[in-house]
């Protein structure tokens, strides 16, 4: 599977908004976005006003990069949740947020979702005893996530939550054991739980032309 390889910092001047994408510095003062807030590249153009395809578009690859998506994989999950009952913005979100990647790095295992992807990658996260190596695996009510790790990389996970409390908490979705590395998925999220900065409508209208 492709994946972006290009600074992900650049991702987020591009986008004008912190994006998070590497764990413990963007929240401290050698954040790029922090430190240069404008666009990147050589020459700092003003803004001149978007157009609504522009916005829509800005929309989309914001929401996409935060979870590390690339375009493929993206539009898969928007026709899940097109396909789905409810409202497709909302459903996109869920979906987004019930991948197990984000699942591991909402619990605090991980620094960034990009991290979490590797625990998952690497084969240490078992659903029900059952090994799942697959990053965007979306989880179901009631299943309980378990990081079998070795020694160095529990201390790696002990380390993150610590971490991670001082900036985050975990959403009340999901069900953590610290002291086992353990999660369980107490109930699926709701409106409440899926507060991003993203105007999801604007993707829906992108993608409904
Ligand atoms: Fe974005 Fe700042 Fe994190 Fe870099 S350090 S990924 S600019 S939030």
């Amino acid at each position: 599977m492709g994946r972006y390889v290009d600074a992900k910092c650049r991702l987020c001047r591009r986008a004008g908004m912190k994006l998070s994408l590497k764990g413990q510095r963007c929240v401290t003062e050698k954040c790029s976005f922090v430190k240069r807030p404008t666009p990147p590249g050589m020459v700092i153009k003003r803004r001149s006003k978007p157009t609504n395809y522009a916005l829509q578009l800005q929309e989309k690859q914001k929401l996409k990069r935060m979870y590390g998506m690339l375009e493929k994989q993206f539009r898969r999950f928007f026709s899940l949740a097109k396909k789905s009952k409810g409202v497709t913005g909302r459903t996109l979100i869920q979906l987004l947020e019930r991948r197990l990647d984000n699942v591991i790095f909402r619990s605090l295992y991980a620094f960034s979702r990009n991290h979490a992807r590797q625990i998952v990658r690497h084969g240490f996260v078992y659903i029900n005893s059952k090994r799942v190596d697959i990053p965007s695996y979306i989880v179901k009510e009631g299943e309980d996530i378990e990081i079998r790790a070795k020694d160095a990389l529990k201390q790696v996970i002990n380390d993150c939550i610590k971490l991670n409390l001082k900036e985050r908490s975990v959403p009340t979705w999901l069900q953590v054991d610290n002291a086992n590395h353990k999660v369980s998925i107490v109930r699926l999220p709701e409106k409440e739980d899926l507060i991003i900065p993203i105007n999801e409508q604007l993707i829906v209208e992108l993608y409904s032309k």
